[in-house]
């Protein structure tokens, strides 16, 4: 069946599969993950998604003014600076979208001048809106150039009045000239500055920096998959590598005995800290700092490990990461990767000490080309 085609879909490009049968997508997605992996092992069929439409919980728009002053709220075109206007998107979140447009619509009456990025001119820089999809909560992020948004509380309640199911707004300083959408300063206007939603069974708080997987219902799907391959149980020692707020060591936890996680961004940790102790778990901890830096202090220590989890940036993971795997030699290893590519290229490393057991793509991000992948690895005794 064909897919409706978006009218934004050439200047946009978002979307690299517009027009393409979402059967076809996932067999694209399916041989582009084939070419890359065969040489490791039989691909599983891809898992798709019911429903491939809006399923972004994260929407996060660029504002920008036109030559003869009018406001604009979209994306960046491709490759530029240039803004694409958005203002609603297959892919993302409708409630978000509309909540965007809100935002900008607010800007003239409350005479609030959008961020120049030439002149360094002007205040608001992006809005990001995160919504719970179990949850239904809301946060939005208003990204600006300083700290000073004046007559902030009436504007919170103007947002408000159009959508009371806004659960939180913060305000994050982004000051520097930089391609980064939030700085590091988050001041939290209305709520409780995070949103929580709910996972496999437990609750997550989510702060404006963490991360957070993009698309819950798949989500659900890559966590299930992956916690059938690792065949968990009680008397497990467990690392979640490169862990975020937690998710994947804390579904893990409810199996066995003994789970770490680690992971660079401090505010992630202190989510990760606070949502084990939300679901009550004592048997996690979570350490802030490198992964590569964390395993390679546990391979000198010369401590034991059942199980990895590992869930790199697009980036992969890094050779002392690799290395200090290779030390350790957990019995399974499970790579959870958004990019087959640096993934393909880290099991190469692994492969000499390890069998590569189930490669298993996952569709998180329909209408793009991205492909998520779970790999099992088993040690070759
Ligand atoms: N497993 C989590 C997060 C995966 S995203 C989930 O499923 O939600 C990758 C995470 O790695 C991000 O949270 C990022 O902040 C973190 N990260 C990036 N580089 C890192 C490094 N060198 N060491 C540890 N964590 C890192």
């Amino acid at each position: 069946m064909a897919e409706k085609v978006c009218p934004l879909a050439k200047k946009c490009g978002g979307c690299d599969y517009q027009g393409i049968s979402y059967e076809e997508q996932l067999k694209k997605k399916e041989n582009s993950v084939r070419k890359l992996m065969k040489e490791f092992g039989e691909i599983r069929p891809i898992i798709g998604a019911d429903d491939p439409y809006h399923y972004r919980n994260k929407v996060h728009a660029v504002f920008s003014r036109k030559r003869n002053g009018e406001i604009v709220s979209g994306i960046y075109q491709e490759g530029t600076h240039k803004v694409v206007p958005v203002d609603a998107c297959q892919i993302e979140n409708e409630k978000a979208d509309e909540i965007i447009v809100s935002v900008r619509k607010l800007l003239k009456s409350f005479k609030i001048k959008v961020y120049d990025e030439d002149t360094g001119y002007g205040l608001l820089r992006h809005v990001l809106v995160r919504t719970g999809y179990m949850t239904g909560q809301i946060m939005v992020v208003l990204v600006v150039s300083s700290p000073i948004f004046p007559s902030k509380n009436n504007f919170v309640k103007a947002l408000r009045a159009h959508h009371p199911e806004i659960s939180t707004v913060v305000l994050n300083v982004n000051d520097r000239k930089t391609s980064m959408v939030l700085g590091p300063r988050n001041i939290t206007l209305y709520g409780k500055g995070y949103i929580e939603d709910r996972l496999c069974g437990c609750m997550f708080r989510i702060s404006p920096t963490s991360f957070y997987q993009i698309n819950p219902v798949q989500t659900e799907k890559l966590y299930k998959t992956a916690m059938m391959l690792a065949r968990l149980n009680k008397r497990n020692v467990v690392v979640d590598a490169y862990c975020g707020i937690g998710t994947i060591g804390m579904v893990a936890a409810k199996t066995v005995k003994e789970v770490i996680g680690v992971e660079l961004n401090a505010e992630a940790v202190r989510d990760a800290q606070s949502n084990a102790r939300r679901n009550n778990m004592k048997n996690i901890r979570f350490v802030q700092g490198d992964a590569g830096v964390f395993l390679e202090g546990m391979a000198d220590r010369e401590e034991a490990v059942d199980v990895v989890f590992m869930d790199p940036p697009r980036s992969g993971s890094s050779p002392e990461f690799l290395k200090s795997l290779l030390v350790i030699r957990p019995k399974k290893i499970v790579y959870i990767s958004c990019e087959p590519e640096t993934q393909a290229r880290d099991l190469k490393t692994l492969k000499k000490d390890y069998k590569v057991e189930a490669i298993q793509p996952v569709d998180m991000f329909p209408f793009t080309e991205k492909c998520e992948t779970v790999v099992l690895l088993t040690r070759k005794e």
